[in-house]
């Protein structure tokens, strides 16, 4: 099956390598895309804060067509919040990307459903774009109210959210369980949970929005995946730390693409 949205790929870095790691990936990344462009597809890199401004530097000297993203930003603008990070630093370092509510930073860092709204609004409403986090943990789907939980979430966090803000919104699903243990979920569970979100996002007035799935994508599932799970690309985690599988993974979505000429 061919896809006629333009699909997206974000690497999520987590927290692993330092900026001389960082500036390497992100050069090695760079000249793979550059002897085999992936003219169709949008790729997004979203490096530890502290490897931001270096690789925005390798970014535009390289005149390298990937965006920068962050891991995450803090909801208010300024003031006491020590360790964390404000938008307007990020939007300094040339960062048009922000992942919102990750399940790490759900679950790790006590992040509510209710600090993933501010900070998706603090995002969209920038004029940075977000991508918003939602999954369900194994025992939700176990008892088979994952779409019920995801829909939850998801219309949490968009809730409030003026017209324009909604466009700046792309969603990823990440079913907790599938995050970094090496099984993905199956091309039918994903493709289940992405036409519920589609239908979410259709009756939100967010029809735009593209759809991500996220949770041990590799370059051997990602074809499979793009062609048949219905996605609009990948939210990718250990497999974006290696420069040969993310774009391998960028070339799968690159190829299913029908809109390229
Ligand atoms: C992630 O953390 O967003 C992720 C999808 O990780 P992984 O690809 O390693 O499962």
């Amino acid at each position: 099956m061919t896809n006629h949205v333009r699909p997206l790929v974000v690497g999520n870095w987590k927290m692993n390598l330092d900026f001389v790691e960082a500036v390497h990936l992100g050069q090695q990344i760079g000249v793979i895309l550059k002897n085999r462009p992936a003219e169709h597809t949008d790729v997004v890199i979203a490096p530890p804060f502290v490897d931001l401004r270096s690789v925005a530097s390798i970014i535009a000297s390289e005149r390298m067509l990937i965006a920068l993203g962050a891991q995450h930003v803090n909801a208010q603008e300024n003031g006491a919040h020590t360790g964390e990070v404000s938008l307007s630093m990020l939007r300094r370092l040339n960062v048009d990307w922000v992942l919102v509510g990750h399940s790490e930073r759900r679950t790790n860092y006590s992040m509510s459903d209710e600090l993933v709204k501010l900070t998706l609004r603090t995002v969209a409403t920038s004029g940075m774009k977000a991508v918003l986090c939602v999954g369900e943990e194994s025992g939700v789907r176990e008892e088979g109210r994952h779409l019920d939980f995801v829909a939850e979430q998801l219309r949490h966090a968009i809730e409030g959210l003026d017209e324009k803000s909604r466009s700046a919104v792309t969603v990823a699903y990440e079913p907790l369980w599938a995050i970094g243990s090496g099984t993905s979920a199956t091309v039918e569970q994903i493709a289940e949970m992405t036409s519920h979100v589609k239908a979410i996002l259709r009756s939100e007035s967010m029809a735009e929005s593209r759809v991500l799935y996220g949770g041990s994508v590799t370059a051997d599932n990602a074809t499979s995946i793009i062609t048949d799970g219905g996605v609009d690309g990948f939210l990718v985690g250990g497999a974006s730390l290696k420069a040969e599988s993310f774009v391998a993974i960028v070339h799968a979505c690159n190829g299913c693409y029908a809109g390229k000429r």
